[in-house]
């Protein structure tokens, strides 16, 4: 159903918007050039500036009013891109890192076909979100009142994977990626000359005790069926060769799957943190914050999505995941109000890590992704 001209126009989308990296909600560029395209296809309703940047475009097609919803993400990353390519980063600093030039470039493909060709009864809602990297861009939408003034029943979406072999496909029902908690611990003591540490009171030894104790929650307070991990990605002093420190500053964050696991971890690490302080006399300022949480398929709709997939990709390239994976993903935000599906289409084993320099969309993969978003509205919203 993607026939060769589309298929060589997305990626030329691809490869401009590879070219406009905006970080976070300032996707400014990236939604204009969305709304072009949008109207190029024939689409009349168009809503901007949802969720700040966000961009919500509907096409009817038939008779029902059964609605359900295809998401994109469209920024970028603060990464200083490391690849010669002809359609390089042309912003210092700014990369699509994470291939959300080529999901965007991908539902705008789908809205073309869609919007030409039809074969669906009722109402798709094209979602073209910011901020994803952020985990604030589906909040922002949603506090937007997206669910009243788009009301959908479904919502479907998915993201590049690299290591997983090009035009491959993998989903599974129910916990697919993690929620990410970020932490921020601070201890304040009175800093001092190295030589005389009996007159203050140091906060580096109490730091590093810090981070050797917080490894025992995982170990020994958390139930072994449960996933959980928590990374310490930073331990900053304010003391210099021959001072010793009044301040130290310990971060990182933290994975999980189920709710009450996070608040047990912030539950001990709070305590931990407090008893260490007090037993070195300092002041401690602790910040627990819920960045993402848990990405949930939907059992049925995810079972759905493989069946679906089966037919676009491949029996033989769709693959049921034994696993979730401890990445997050600001979709999970949809799934808390509505069902829907998320899935991995491979972006090769040659791709360079989601998040790297070096990292490209593979844009021999926009094909199948177009076309599994097609199939899903025409199965999802059949005569
Ligand atoms: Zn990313
Ligand atoms: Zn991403």
């Amino acid at each position: 159903m993607i026939d060769a001209n589309l298929n060589a126009r997305m990626k030329k989308w691809r490869q401009a918007l590879h070219r406009i990296p905006e970080f976070g909600f300032e996707t400014f560029d990236t939604a204009d050039f969305v709304v072009k395209k949008l109207k190029d296809f024939g689409i009349t309703d168009i809503n901007t500036k949802i969720g700040v940047t966000g961009v919500v475009a509907t096409i009817k097609c038939g008779e029902s009013n059964k609605a359900i919803a295809l998401r994109a993400d469209m920024d970028a990353l603060m990464i200083q891109e490391q690849n010669n390519l002809s359609y390089k980063s042309s912003r210092p600093g700014l990369m699509h890192a994470c291939g959300h030039d080529g999901h965007t470039s991908t539902l705008l493909g789908a809205a073309e076909v869609l919007k030409k060709r039809g074969g669906f009864n009722g109402i798709v809602h094209l979602i073209f979100q910011p901020a994803e990297e952020w985990g604030k861009g589906a909040q922002a939408m949603l506090g937007d009142n997206l669910l009243k003034r788009f009301p959908f029943e479904e919502i479907w979406g998915f993201h590049n994977m690299p290591g997983l072999a090009a035009g491959y496909f993998e989903t599974r029902p129910g916990p697919i990626m993690s929620a990410e908690d970020n932490f921020e611990i601070i201890l304040k003591g009175v800093g001092g000359h190295s030589s005389r540490p009996q007159h203050g009171s140091e906060t580096l030894v109490p730091a590093c005790s810090l981070v050797s104790e917080l490894q025992t929650i995982v170990s020994r307070k958390i139930n072994p069926n449960d996933t959980a991990v928590i990374s310490i990605t930073e331990l900053i002093s304010d003391g210099t060769r021959n001072a010793l420190p009044g301040k130290s500053i310990i971060s990182g964050d933290v994975r999980t799957f189920k709710e009450d696991v996070s608040k047990k971890i912030q539950y001990e690490m709070e305590k931990i943190a407090n008893a260490i302080a007090k037993a070195h006399n300092l002041k401690i300022k602790f910040k627990y914050s819920n960045e993402f949480i848990p990405l949930i398929n939907d059992l049925k709709l995810s079972e759905k999505s493989l069946e679906i997939a089966s037919v676009v990709f491949g029996q033989n390239k769709t693959i049921k995941a034994k696993e979730p994976m401890t990445g997050s993903e600001d979709f999970a935000r949809f799934l808390k109000y509505v069902p829907g599906s998320y899935a991995f289409i491979g972006n090769g084993f040659e791709s360079a890590p989601l998040h790297n320099p070096n990292y490209d969309y593979n844009d021999d993969i926009l094909k199948v992704g177009a076309e599994y978003l097609v199939a899903v509205v025409r199965e999802r919203l059949s005569f």
